[in-house]
């Protein structure tokens, strides 16, 4: 599990068995949810930050964090 860091104008949308990041106003365009790079949804690992896409990431409310799990 790894914390992931929440972007002004980006939203987590599950694609399969993984979750990237989008912008708000156009989903149709992956980015990595840990470094915000554009990737693609076909990858399965971010080729710039090179950690894997997870397979869901939810708000940890104890201590208001996003959580990403699976995939690791
Ligand atoms: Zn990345």
């Amino acid at each position: 599990m790894e914390i992931v860091d929440v972007r002004e104008g980006y939203l987590f949308k599950i694609v399969g068995d993984k979750t990237f990041a989008v912008q708000e106003n156009n989903d149709g365009v992956a980015f990595c949810p840990f470094c915000y790079s554009q990737i693609d949804f076909a990858d399965g690992r971010c080729p710039c930050c090179q950690k894997n896409i997870p397979e869901i990431i939810y708000f940890h409310g104890d201590d208001q964090t996003w959580i990403a799990s699976g995939n690791e």
